[in-house]
């Protein structure tokens, strides 16, 4: 569903990804991991085109990506992107935040956007704050909003930044309960988290990034339990 060859990435002299190649195949959970400054979320954002590759080719869906307006449009309306923080819109109700870009984006009537925004804060557990507005919710709760919002779009594809690292630790489970959930249902995942067991438990793949490559990746078993790589060691060496 994506594929990613020879993907360089500089910020001036500073290269960030340095040669990378990445399949996602359909209804595939991939977590990538790896230390600080590896360019995981770089290469997240380079998925849908909120950065430009400096080398190498992405295709999403058999649709190159392009830096044409039209093409880069209709990509990212394919791709659903959940970050660290949630940014829902404060002076909207819950509900409105989800009703939005399926309005203004896909063109869907008021009516048919808020039964699928009712549909989806079902599915995250929280159809009875539709009408709150997000300061009225919780880290968690205002971060299951945010998928919602993003799977409104009928996304072929979910990347998450670190979905629940600004989250108080009580917080964490909750996030994590709907987005295995969703990878259970079959959705096409691309994760960058912290959170060892829900690679353990929900990833089809880990990925493990360093110094501007990947240089590990399979099974949560093989990358998590016995890494080949020195690098892959070191990492995990720390994180226990
Ligand atoms: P973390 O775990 O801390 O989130 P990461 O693996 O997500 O790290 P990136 O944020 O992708 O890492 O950053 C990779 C490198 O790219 C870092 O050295 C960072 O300083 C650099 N970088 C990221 N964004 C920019 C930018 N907009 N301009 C210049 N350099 C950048
Ligand atoms: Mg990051």
């Amino acid at each position: 569903l994506v594929s990613m060859r020879g993907i360089v990435k500089r910020f001036g002299d500073n290269v960030v990804l340095d040669g990378v190649d990445l399949d996602v195949f359909p209804g595939e959970v991939v977590v990538l991991i790896g230390p600080s400054g590896a360019g995981k979320s770089t290469l997240l954002r380079c998925i849908n085109g909120l950065e430009r590759i400096s080398e190498g080719t992405i295709t999403i869906d058999g649709d190159e990506l392009t830096y044409a307006e039209g093409t880069i449009n209709r990509i990212r309306s394919r791709i659903g992107m959940v970050f660290q923080s949630f940014n829902l819109f404060p002076h909207m109700t819950v509900a409105s935040n989800i009703m939005m870009a399926q309005r203004d984006v896909l063109g869907r009537s008021a009516k048919e956007a808020r039964s699928r925004a009712l549909e989806l804060l079902d599915r995250v557990g929280l159809v009875d704050k539709a009408d709150a507005y997000p300061e009225s919710l919780s880290g968690g709760q205002q971060q299951r909003v945010a998928i919602a919002r993003a799977l409104a779009m009928d996304p072929a594809v979910m990347l998450f930044d670190e979905p629940t690292s600004a989250l108080d630790p009580e917080l964490v489970g909750e996030v994590l309960h709907v987005m295995r959930e969703l990878a259970t249902a079959g959705m096409t995942m691309v994760v960058v988290t912290h959170e060892m067991r829900f690679a353990r438990r929900a990833a089809d793949r880990v990925v493990l990034m360093a110094d501007r490559q990947i240089v590990e990746q399979g099974t949560p078993k093989e990358v998590l339990e016995h890494p080949s790589s020195e690098r892959g060691q070191a990492f995990l060496r720390q994180l226990s």
